[in-house]
């Protein structure tokens, strides 16, 4: 891969590039709001060649935090989110795919960190907050899911991930692991990266809303259009999507903000796709407008945004009808990955280990300091 030379900076013994580290939780199959807000995103910035390592993680420990009575889901899931993967264009070649259990230096890191980090901190967490709500967790919260913060904390630094290309959900988890990495370095020596967010440039990217129109498209609240499903169920999905309650007529005026269709549009739509398949409109500002003025039904728009979404869906689904008869390859990219994830996190953890002086048996120093202790204690 071509290295940027002066992104390449010195860092402790080794010399580090621009590492991404990001991933998904094997909850579900993964949807339109994962690719937009950070899919497509890497996919890109793998292809660009800027970047010396991506890591991309299939987050099965963290799915378990709030599934732990259900890990045949997230069993059954690894497999669904590699394949959408695979799918949207992410090469083995490229990037490396691994499962967070498999490296369980992961782990290691966290119980270190947690010390790091206090209960009420990890009580301020935004989007912690309004999951425990969401889960109904108000009453009794796993502690695996309320410090699941400071485990993602973890999988960022273990990398000495520089970028991390995800939706805004994640922004309290990014801050976390800064203050964590900056304490840590204060505390025990500059050992570990501090990483930068990278959320979507297009504002409708950074939390896509569902197709009932609630704030979050989200595997948990099944109002979801998946990256596997047919044209015929994206097609109906959009039919039932939400739009403006109060546009009955076409000759009603209509509102864009909180409609869903324009919010879609806004995330997929380019000036192209009205030359091929709406010529009347210019551009999206002039179906707004229309829209706005009256006279523009939202069976047209529906119809419009289908086509549009349907040119970026199918080739996705068509490779991933092909890796779905490679399910055997797909899990030697799974384990490759693993032991590549595991040797880079291991060296990490032994620099951690080495910060913190935990290293006891390769300290030499404490050896003869102590050994002198005593026998000059004997000789006395
Ligand atoms: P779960 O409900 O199990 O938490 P999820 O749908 O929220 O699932 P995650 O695996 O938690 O998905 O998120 C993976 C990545 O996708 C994160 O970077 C997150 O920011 C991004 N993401 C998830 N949902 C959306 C969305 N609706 N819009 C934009 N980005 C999203
Ligand atoms: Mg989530």
């Amino acid at each position: 891969m071509r290295k940027d030379w002066q992104s390449i900076c010195r860092y402790g013994k080794q010399i580090l590039g621009k590492i991404i580290l990001t991933g998904d939780r094997p909850t579900g199959k993964l949807h339109i709001g994962h690719y937009v807000g950070s899919l497509k995103r890497r996919v890109e910035l793998q292809n660009s060649g800027e970047f010396d390592q991506i890591l991309i993680m299939i987050a099965d420990a963290q799915a378990l935090t709030d599934n732990a009575d259900n890990p045949e889901k997230v069993r059954q899931n690894i497999i669904e989110v590699a394949l959408d993967y695979l799918a949207c264009g992410l090469d083995p070649e490229k990037s490396d795919i691994f499962i967070q259990s498999q490296v369980p230096e992961l782990t290691e890191l966290s119980f270190y960190y947690m010390n790091l980090v206090t209960v009420s901190r990890l009580q301020r967490n935004p989007t912690v907050k309004s999951e425990i709500q969401m889960r109904n967790f108000e009453a009794s919260i796993p502690v695996g899911f309320f410090t699941y913060p400071i485990s993602q904390a973890s999988d960022i630094t273990a990398f000495k991930a520089t970028t991390v290309p995800v939706g805004e959900d994640q922004l309290p988890m990014l801050e976390q692991t800064k203050e964590i990495v900056r304490k840590f370095n204060a505390v025990y020596g500059e050992t570990l990266v501090e990483p930068e967010i990278l959320l979507p440039d297009n504002q409708a990217c950074l939390r896509l809303p569902g197709t009932d129109g609630k704030a979050k498209m989200s595997k948990s609240l099944g109002n979801c259009i998946y990256l596997s499903d047919s044209a015929e169920e994206v097609s109906k999905k959009i039919r039932g999507m939400y739009t403006d309650p109060n546009h009955l007529k076409v000759s009603d005026p209509g509102t864009i903000e909180g409609n869903t269709v324009f919010t879609y549009l806004d995330a997929f739509c380019k000036d192209e796709h009205f030359a091929k398949y709406l010529p009347e409109y210019e551009n999206l500002d002039a179906l707004k407008a229309h829209y706005q003025r009256g006279g523009l039904g939202d069976v047209k728009v529906k119809k419009f945004l289908n086509k549009v979404m349907e040119e970026e869906l199918a080739p996705i689904r068509a490779r991933r009808k092909e890796w779905e008869q490679r399910i055997p390859e797909v899990y030697e990219i799974l384990e490759r990955g693993s032991k590549k994830a595991q040797g880079l996190a291991a060296e990490t953890l032994a620099e951690v280990k080495r910060a913190m002086k935990i290293n006891y048996f390769e300290d030499k120093e404490l050896i003869a300091e102590q050994s002198e202790k005593y026998r000059n204690q004997a000789a006395e």
